[in-house]
């Protein structure tokens, strides 16, 4: 029987090692939730990177056993390959170009070289598990030669790819010295998967810069195959969120905040530390927001959770620094003894008490400078069963598309971005329950369980339109 094997840089669980040896965590992620009932059926595996450096064999033989009891087969990777293929290229370079910020990009022939190397110790773990007809779903910017690789060595298989983050236009790509080759290591695939049309539009203008190839209705010529390319905005675990929000845990929890910050208004800001999400921005607009409307000073405050990312990269040092600068100087210029106008975490929380927040929360500010999804968004409309609540969303959020019930707007405009923010304060309640019930129908609906369904049916399609063309 054909299997399916899915590959991502890092697996669904992490391995730690702490004071009482090896410990396995679950990763919390909406991929691995949504894909944990293909993975787990029989026979399928994943294949990915554990998260930790080894010590010696034995260690190696053990992590890989108890991996595979779980349909999970690790991919050991070493501290310089970490350090050149995803700090350095993944990172460094394709991050920062595909979520337009080239002035951060770097261009290493080094990182180019780690990249190519341990995409190629992928495909190997990849080929150890796959046979000739096998299903193969790869994940994401890390791997995007993978699906070449595997097509050299396994002529027959159904390869699919999704790209979780942006595809950028044209013009960022062709700046990348190795643009060619990643084109050509994606149309290894047989149906490649973005977030939006426009990220997949501007794969195909690329494909056709580029490489000259015809494409038609989402359908690219090679001259040995044909591939197929389509949008799936990624969605939630609706369920669980709804569940979270509703639990005794978090109703105590809101209280307990809600007590502690009488009756000031709330506004919500939850990203990873990262260039990407329009952190500073967000800060300023709130600062705006004060000043052009005096009214809200000690009347509302934002909680802002910040969680460490990247942190040993400069770009990351310096934006934190950046954060922690501004976030002083508003407070201290606001704050009186009885009312902060931002309470700042630099940390993670768990989904439980993500969902209190949720809960408390009157706006959620969602307002990245480019996101391939943001997933936040849909958390914190599948948390609002009470109709109550306002989504200010970044029309640059791959979420946007969806979305469209929220109110949008342009995070580099300062100005709309405060308006926004006031609008979202004196919105009446009806008109929230309007927007909240159109938005939470498409995020239960459009869930990460639908998500992997429909790729999978397009992925099988795919290889039956290959067959009906050839
Ligand atoms: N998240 C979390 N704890 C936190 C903050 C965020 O578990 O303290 C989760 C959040 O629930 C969401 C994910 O991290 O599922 C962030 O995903 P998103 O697509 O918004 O951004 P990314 O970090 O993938 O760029």
């Amino acid at each position: 029987m054909p299997r399916t094997i899915i590959v991502s840089n890092r697996l669904p669980t992490k391995v730690q090692r702490t004071d009482d040896g090896l410990t396995f965590q679950p990763s919390e992620g909406g991929l691995a939730t949504g894909l944990g009932s293909i993975y787990r059926q029989d026979g399928n595996v994943w294949v990915g990177w554990p998260g930790l450096f080894l010590e010696d064999a034995t260690e190696e033989q053990y992590i890989t056993e108890a991996l595979g009891a779980d349909s999970m087969a690790p991919v050991f990777l070493t501290e310089a390959e970490i350090q050149d293929y995803y700090e350095g290229f993944s990172n460094s370079t394709l991050w920062p170009t595909f979520h337009y910020f080239p002035q951060f990009a770097t261009y290493e022939p080094a990182h180019w070289a780690a990249y190519v190397a341990v995409n190629e110790k992928f495909c190997q773990a990849v080929l150890a598990q796959a046979g000739p007809g096998d299903t193969i779903w790869v994940h994401d910017y890390q791997l995007l030669l993978l699906p070449a690789m595997l097509r050299a060595a396994r002529p027959e298989a159904t390869i699919g790819f999704f790209l979780h983050i942006p595809f950028p236009s044209y013009e960022l790509l062709r700046v990348l010295p190795w643009r060619t080759e990643l084109l050509q290591g994606l149309l290894g695939a047989d149906l490649i998967g973005f977030h939006t049309f426009g990220y997949m539009r501007h794969f195909l203008s690329a494909v056709t810069h580029l490489l000259g190839h015809a494409t038609t209705n989402g359908l690219i010529e090679t001259p040995t195959r044909t591939v197929l390319v389509d949008a799936f905005p990624m969605g939630i675990d609706y369920e669980r969120f709804v569940e979270a929000a509703a639990a005794d845990e978090a109703v105590e929890h809101e209280e307990v905040y809600r007590q502690a910050l009488g009756t000031s208004r709330v506004v919500l800001s939850i990203d990873r530390l990262d260039y990407t999400k329009g952190i500073a921005q967000r800060l300023l607009a709130f600062e705006l927001l004060l000043l052009r409307y005096p009214e809200w000073v000690s009347q509302v405050s934002l909680i802002m959770v910040v969680v460490p990312s990247r942190d040993q990269v400069p770009q990351y040092a310096a934006l934190k620094q950046e954060i922690d600068e501004l976030v002083g100087r508003i407070n201290s210029q606001y704050r009186t003894i009885g009312w902060n106008p931002i309470h700042y975490f630099y940390r993670s929380f768990p989904l439980e008490e993500l969902a209190s927040l949720y809960r408390l929360a009157e706006v959620a500010l969602v307002t990245p400078m480019r996101d391939g999804m943001n997933l936040v968004a849909k958390e914190y409309v599948a948390s609002k069963a009470d109709g109550r609540g306002v989504l200010i969303l970044s029309e640059r959020a791959g979420a946007a598309r969806e979305l469209s019930d929220a109110l949008l707007i342009n995070p580099t405009d300062l100005v709309g971005h405060a308006e926004a923010l006031h609008q979202a304060l004196v919105m009446p309640a009806e008109e929230q329950a309007q927007r909240l019930e159109a938005m939470r129908a498409l995020v239960k609906r459009y869930n990460v369980f639908s998500w992997t369904r429909l790729f999978m049916d397009q992925l099988t399609y795919s290889k039956i339109k290959q067959h009906t063309l050839a």
